[in-house]
């Protein structure tokens, strides 16, 4: 909205109106510390308020920015704004609306990033704000893998191609609710984000991309949060590696994997509930014993479940 436009708008007062109750309110939310990291713009016609959440992430984090545009724009008559965008480095990440002129972007960090100072760009209506966020670093625990001669099986151009498929979805709809359930009831016995040393070298490129849970073949898996089942993949067709795989869409860029089961109890398309049995543990495709292996990620990068499983994100 153009200054003039926005000046002799016949609704000017009220929103005049509301830009001094938001500004009450930004003053209120800081003073009582729920907002600790907020940058407001004040421009003539636009204040475009950022809110940046965790305000001191560590590596394997989720980041979750908040873009609200207080100039409201109601009504059919309103033309549509481009979608607001966050941009990091080379990535830019889309922003949908999670309440009334509330946009939202999540931006994963993992292990191969590097610690420092982000440096974000919030791109809403033609506005530019820039950002810095301090990324911590985090040590993250390793292995040694001692491997013989002769490899185990490679995987499938099938499985690679569907599993890459499925970790570029990206849907507007959000579908989850609240903090992430635990999907099985086994012991954790590998965390995210372990490190190899394989045969005594380090593997710059891998990680762990997931939390594995110890329990027997047969034991339930439950979906962490709603979604929409993307991707079914079974050893038969192909999934060597993986094994029977689940592939959940919780939406906005957030996805599960769980591979390794023995058994699948949906099909693609199906809508799943927080805490839906899905499938149960097995030990199918390249596994060292029975164990649910969930991968979460965020347009397209493993993230730490752990922010989802206890804060939650909105
Ligand atoms: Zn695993």
């Amino acid at each position: 909205m153009t200054i003039s436009r926005s000046l002799f708008h016949p609704f000017a007062q009220v929103a005049q109106a509301r830009r001094l109750v938001s500004i009450r309110r930004i003053w209120l939310s800081c003073s009582l510390g729920i907002v600790t990291l907020l940058a407001i713009l004040i421009a003539p016609a636009l204040a475009m308020q950022v809110q940046v959440q965790p305000t001191n992430p560590q590596l394997g984090d989720t980041i979750s920015v908040i873009m609200s545009a207080p100039v409201p724009h109601s009504g059919a008559s309103s033309p549509s704004p481009e979608r607001p965008t966050v941009t990091l480095g080379q990535k830019i990440y889309p922003m949908f609306a999670i309440s009334n002129n509330r946009y939202r972007a999540l931006l994963p960090t993992t292990p191969l990033d590097s610690a420092g100072t982000l440096t974000l760009q919030v791109n809403a209506g033609g506005e530019t704000q820039n950002l810095s966020v301090p990324l911590r670093n985090r040590q993250f625990p390793t292995q040694s893998i001692w491997l013989g001669e002769g490899g185990g099986p490679e995987g499938t151009d099938h499985e690679f191609d569907r599993v890459d498929a499925f970790k570029a979805l990206v849907t507007p709809e959000k579908l989850w609710n609240g903090p992430f359930l635990r999907p099985n009831q086994g012991e954790i016995t590998t965390v995210y984000g372990v490190q190899r040393y394989y045969n005594g070298e380090f593997a710059e490129d891998y990680y762990h991309r997931g939390v594995d849970y110890a329990a027997g073949i047969g034991s339930p898996v439950v979906t962490p949060a709603a979604g929409r089942i993307a991707l079914v993949g079974r050893v038969e067709d192909g999934f060597e590696l993986h094994g029977n795989t689940i592939g959940i869409d919780h939406g906005q860029g957030v996805l599960s994997i769980m591979i390794h089961l023995s058994r699948i109890d949906v099909k693609e398309g199906d809508m799943v509930q927080a805490g839906q049995r899905i499938g149960a543990v097995g030990s199918t495709g390249i596994s060292t014993g029975p164990h649910l292996h969930w991968g979460l990620y965020v347009n397209g990068q493993s993230v730490d479940p752990v922010p989802w499983r206890y804060a939650g994100f909105e």
